[in-house]
């Protein structure tokens, strides 16, 4: 195996592409994907100043190497959702990433600030657990990019789970999240600009371009991944790639340039797009006002992160082990 620049022996296969790279023509091409992608949907320009979301796993972490390699001032968010020692030990990957380049990481943590934590909202609220992970990220990202007066944010999102997100909308027909599903999201009604730098990229070769740039991320899923429909989604996908290489890709980027247009009257600004509750009051675009307890647009007296809040705040932390199963 051959790389496909020099020659020299490669380290890694690219199937949908037909491609070997050695390590340093691999870390390159990564480079070059993200670079690529961040021109063509005019993401962000030189100069502009980011926020990058990190959980301290692989996407986020090569998302933020990545943009710094591009020449980006990049600022790290990182927010501790209090899902246990899963949560303690991501946040120690996020926080050494930052020292050792000497990058500024801001840290919010929702017990520490609202009193909540995930496992004991979504048992607190009925909701699943990553609905209410969800909701309390979103709100997060967006308080902090609006203070921060950043120019976007940025979400590790690779093209496995735009394309298992994209298949979970297109088997249930849910207009409304395929008019938003896309790798840039505009500011708008109070909301920052959000964008997904790593569309081009699969979850492997973001694994790989860790690995290969000495970067220490956490390798094992949130506890409460398990049963989350979009695995399945995921594993579907895969069973179709490994048989047919550039299926995922073909299926994204052909609904980008074919499809998503005829969804973009639902929604055109930088509204929650994943993993939201269909019933929520602030669905509803028409009536859109500052949420009463913290500013953000809303069409309801509180947004659903503040009411989320009400419900949860000054009630007993519940085990992590007991809101496992309602993913
Ligand atoms: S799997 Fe669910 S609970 Fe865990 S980090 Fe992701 S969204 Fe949050
Ligand atoms: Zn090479
Ligand atoms: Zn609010």
């Amino acid at each position: 195996m051959k790389c496909r620049v020099c020659r020299g022996p490669a380290v890694i296969d690219i199937r949908r592409h037909n491609a070997n790279f050695c390590q340093e023509h691999f870390l390159r091409y990564c480079r070059t994907q993200v670079e690529k992608t961040l021109k063509e949907f005019s993401m962000v320009k030189p100069g502009d100043r980011v926020l990058v979301a990190v959980s301290g796993g692989k996407d986020s972490l090569a998302v933020w190497d990545i943009l710094l390699h591009l020449g980006y001032e990049a600022t790290g968010l990182y927010v501790g959702l209090g899902l246990g020692e899963y949560y303690d030990v991501s946040g120690r990957h996020a926080r050494r990433f930052a020292e050792e380049r000497g990058l500024e990481l801001i840290e919010v943590d929702i017990r520490g600030t609202y009193d909540i934590d995930v496992p004991t909202a979504a048992s607190v609220t009925g909701r699943a657990p990553c609905s209410a992970c969800g909701l309390s990220k979103r709100h997060v990202f967006d308080q902090a990019t609006l203070a921060g007066d950043f120019d976007a944010l940025v979400t590790g999102h690779n093209l496995d789970d735009e394309a298992a997100v994209l298949f979970g909308n297109v088997l249930h027909w849910q207009s409304d999240y395929l008019g938003r599903q896309q790798p840039v999201l505009p500011a708008g009604h109070g909301f920052p600009k959000k964008v997904k730098p790593l569309v081009r990229l699969g979850e492997r070769e973001t694994a790989a371009y860790c690995v290969l740039a000495g970067i220490d991320y956490l390798v094992e899923e949130c506890p409460m991944a398990k049963g989350n429909k979009h695995l399945h989604y995921k594993a579907a996908l895969n069973l179709i790639e490994s048989e047919s290489p550039g299926s995922k890709q073909a299926f994204y980027f052909g609904f980008l340039r074919n499809a998503v247009d005829l969804f973009s009257e639902q929604r055109t600004y930088s509204e929650p797009e994943e993993q939201r509750e269909r019933t929520e009051p602030d669905d509803d675009v028409g009536m859109l006002r500052a949420c009463e307890e913290c500013g953000a647009t809303t069409n309801s007296e509180l947004c659903a992160f503040c009411r989320l809040v009400r419900s949860t705040a000054g009630t007993k932390p519940v085990p992590i082990a007991m809101t496992r199963k309602r993913n």
